[in-house]
């Protein structure tokens, strides 16, 4: 598990290689626009895209997080509006005429003015979403950093577990509206996290955790930066200098 998201960079390019890489990161999530709304599993498009789920107890600060990674102030608005909060959103992202990726907003859960009914249901369906959606790439879990875990998001870590544990789904927990502890308390919450999280820590696991705050912008870049990374892993650069034996030729 890794708290640090960018793995520290050496020598004297490290700083412009670190930004690079966040600049394009931030470009991505910036072409995120809406593809569709699902009520149902099975209305979802199947699709090749990796998808990156957005899910989280509802007033964590999932819409602000998705509207401050994507840099767009009403991308996340359509999953708050009347008749939508149940559903799953889907974003398309990357070039126009070629998305590479899929960003899923599903419905926030725990809010206590849904009927006991609609509030099981949509459990369910968030489960089977954690559980079956084939192309599911990563996990953004949304938590807020001055309570910790809900017995709620405790839940949705067991049903992702087995997919977190081999492997196939990474997870990345961001700690929101970290503006609002002081500097000890914002520790005392990430260390907090990741003892519950260290409990999903298999050696093929991919799990993250960080702070966020979408007041302050912090913590916006490595989010980025990692998202970018689970779906458009980086193909390695050509090394300026190398052994010749080193470069495919045509
Ligand atoms: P959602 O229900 O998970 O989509 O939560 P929202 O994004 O609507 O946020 C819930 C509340 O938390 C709103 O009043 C937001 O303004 C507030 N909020 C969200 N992110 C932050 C943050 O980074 N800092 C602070 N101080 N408040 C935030």
């Amino acid at each position: 598990m890794t708290e640090q998201m960018n793995p520290p960079l050496k020598g004297s390019d490290a700083a412009t290689e670190g930004n690079s890489a966040e600049k394009a990161a931030l470009a991505w999530a910036h072409t995120a626009r809406f593809l569709t709304t699902a009520s149902r599993l099975n209305e979802l498009p199947q699709t090749e895209l990796p998808e990156v789920a957005f899910v989280g107890r509802s007033n964590a600060g999932k819409s602000t997080a998705i509207n401050t990674l994507t840099q767009q102030k009403r991308l996340a608005f359509a999953s708050k509006t009347p008749g939508r909060t149940q559903h799953i959103n889907l974003f398309e992202m990357g070039p126009k005429l070629e998305a590479n990726a899929l960003l899923a907003d599903l419905p926030g859960y725990g809010y206590a003015a849904v009927a006991r009914g609609a509030k099981l249901r949509w459990q369910q369906v968030m489960a089977d979403y954690l559980e079956v959606r084939r192309s599911l790439a990563g996990v953004v879990l949304m938590v807020d950093s001055r309570l910790g875990f809900t017995d709620l998001d405790r839940q949705l870590l067991d049903f992702i577990a087995p997919r977190i544990g081999n492997g196939a789904v990474k997870l990345l927990v961001l700690l929101t509206k970290s503006d609002k502890l002081n500097r000890s308390e914002a520790q005392a919450a990430l260390a907090a996290a990741q003892q519950t999280l260290g409990e999903l820590t298999t050696e093929e696991a991919d799990v993250n955790v960080a702070l966020f705050s979408a007041l302050k912008k912090s913590g916006v870049g490595d989010a980025a930066t990692l998202l970018h990374g689970w779906v458009c892993p980086l193909t390695p650069a050509t090394p300026a200098s190398g052994t010749p034996e080193e470069h495919v030729h045509p």
